[in-house]
């Protein structure tokens, strides 16, 4: 970063937001991917005029933006590839009010998801997206991300909840999308085109989100199957059968055994998949739903079907389903992660492929996740130590390759981000893609905003660890 550059910024956030030492910088040189990457120096903006006059700086000299909210995503997106400025979201984080009549929040990006859904639910409202990770997880990145959770089977994901943005551009410019109504054709719908664009198109300083009225209640159900793949076919079925769950969530045999290693919540560790749905509503809906659920299971040979006694037996078993990560990690330290999503009657299909390719290529493959909307997170690991690394490689490359077949997309939740952006083409045909990287062209042509993600790349991190 030239002096001058560094100069202006030191003089524009003053020493407490504008760090340059290198282990200030260490802590922002890396998400929750494997990927890291030296920055130059990390930026705390506390206004959208901030996030311009910093943007405007950075784009006359050049110097490379990586937005970042809390670091937890999963794909590299907040990795400072080309070093640069982190620009770190999270003193922008205000719930600036909540409107109980229009049922909306206007938020400031760093707001942790937990926390909105704790300060909506304390007025009786609801903001459905929540993703596991979201006790640290900023909507920031959400909206980012286009973040989805377990309970987007029968909320959607967080492009539903999003009304209107503002959005500061490389250049500096601050721009308005979208609005406070819910019916608005006035030009086209810039929101949708920066919900999921990973930091690469504009920095969010503001959002207009939609609420729902709390639901009365919830009952959580967990069920055993001796098979995986009778599993998978009772969740297509539920479908089928007129009930849409709040979330109805996957885990196979490995993954029951790990989070009961991590701690035990009392899966049945002796199944070989389980189903965690819930259900919620008016105390009439939630009863018609968990015995209409319970008669698809019971059809589909499940070994066990047990209904949560009270909240705590709820919140144990949810426990279990938050825990996952943390527990692959205790197990296998060095496990590696596919975010699939395919069409939901393609679910037992998908799940049938994935076990053939374990068999095939010698991985060793955990399958969990929001199976409900589709969406199913593989998990790989070595055999052993004489399992090549190749072999995970083979692996992930056939999951992706399968899901394709079935309809399905290479990235449902997680992103594109750096992990995956050479196989982004595999999802996209040509003109589609060309016509993405025309909008980040016309958006931010001197590429300073995230550069080295989303669209095919051979760049590489500019400063490693160690130099
Ligand atoms: C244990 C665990 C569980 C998870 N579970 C889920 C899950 O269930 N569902 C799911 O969808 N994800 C999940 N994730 C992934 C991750 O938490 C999400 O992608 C989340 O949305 C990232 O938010 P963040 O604040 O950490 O963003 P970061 O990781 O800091 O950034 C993510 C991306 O957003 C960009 N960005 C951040 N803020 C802004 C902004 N204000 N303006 C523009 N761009 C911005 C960054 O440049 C980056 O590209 C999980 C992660 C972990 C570690």
């Amino acid at each position: 970063m030239q002096d001058n550059a560094r100069r202006q910024l030191r003089q524009l956030l003053g020493p407490e937001n504008f760090l340059e030492e290198r282990e200030d910088c260490l802590t922002y040189a890396f998400d929750a991917s494997e990927g890291a990457c030296l920055p130059e120096a990390v930026a705390f903006p506390e206004t959208a005029e901030a996030v311009s006059e910093i943007l405007a700086i950075a784009n006359t000299h050049r110097i490379p933006i990586v937005p970042r909210g809390a670091g937890s995503g999963l794909t590299g997106g907040a990795v400072p590839l080309s070093g640069g400025i982190v620009m770190t979201m999270n003193r922008m984080n205000r719930i600036i009010s909540v409107d109980t009549g229009n049922l909306q929040a206007i938020v400031e990006p760093g707001v942790i998801t937990a926390r909105l859904h704790a300060a909506m639910e304390a007025k009786g409202l609801f903001y459905p997206p929540d993703p596991a990770s979201m006790d640290i997880c900023t909507i920031g990145g959400n909206l980012a991300e286009n973040a989805g959770g377990m309970r987007a089977v029968k909320y959607g994901v967080t492009k539903d909840f999003v009304m209107g943005l503002e959005v500061v551009l490389a250049n500096g410019e601050i721009i308005h999308t979208g609005s406070r109504c819910i019916k608005d054709v006035v030009g086209y719908d810039l929101t949708r085109l920066f919900v999921g664009s990973e930091g690469t198109l504009g920095v969010i300083t503001r959002a207009v989100l939609k609420l729902l009225p709390l639901p009365e209640g919830k009952q959580t159900l967990l069920a055993a199957f001796g098979a995986m793949e009778a599993a998978a076919q009772t969740i297509a079925d539920v479908i089928k059968s007129g009930i849409i769950p709040t979330t109805m969530e996957f885990m196979d045999k490995h993954c029951i055994r790990a989070v009961t290693q991590y701690q035990d919540t009392g899966l049945p560790v002796d199944a070989e998949a389980v189903l965690l749905i819930e259900v919620d509503g008016t105390p009439h809906a939630i009863e018609t739903g968990i015995k209409r659920v319970q008669a698809v299971c019971t059809a589909n040979r499940a070994l066990s079907v047990d209904v949560a006694r009270d909240a705590a037996d709820q919140e144990r078993l949810w426990r279990s389903r938050r825990a996952i990560h943390a527990a692959l990690g205790l197990v296998w330290p060095r496990w590696e992660e596919e975010d699939i999503a395919v069409p939901i009657a393609r679910v037992p299909e998908m799940v049938r492929r994935v076990d053939d390719i374990a068999k095939e290529t010698g991985a060793f493959i955990v399958c969990f996740g929001h199976a409900g909307d589709g969406n199913i997170h593989v998990s790989l690991a070595p055999h052993d130590k004489n399992t090549p690394h190749e072999a995970l490689t083979q692996a992930r490359a056939a999951i992706l390759k399968d899901a394709i077949a079935l309809e399905g997309r290479i990235a449902a939740e997680h992103g594109i981000g750096l992990i995956k952006r050479n196989q982004i083409g595999w999802n996209l045909d040509a003109p589609t893609l060309s016509l993405m990287r025309q909008i980040k062209g016309l958006l931010d042509p001197n590429g300073i905003l995230n550069p080295g993600k989303v669209f095919p790349s051979t760049l590489t991190c500019s400063a490693p660890f160690g130099h």
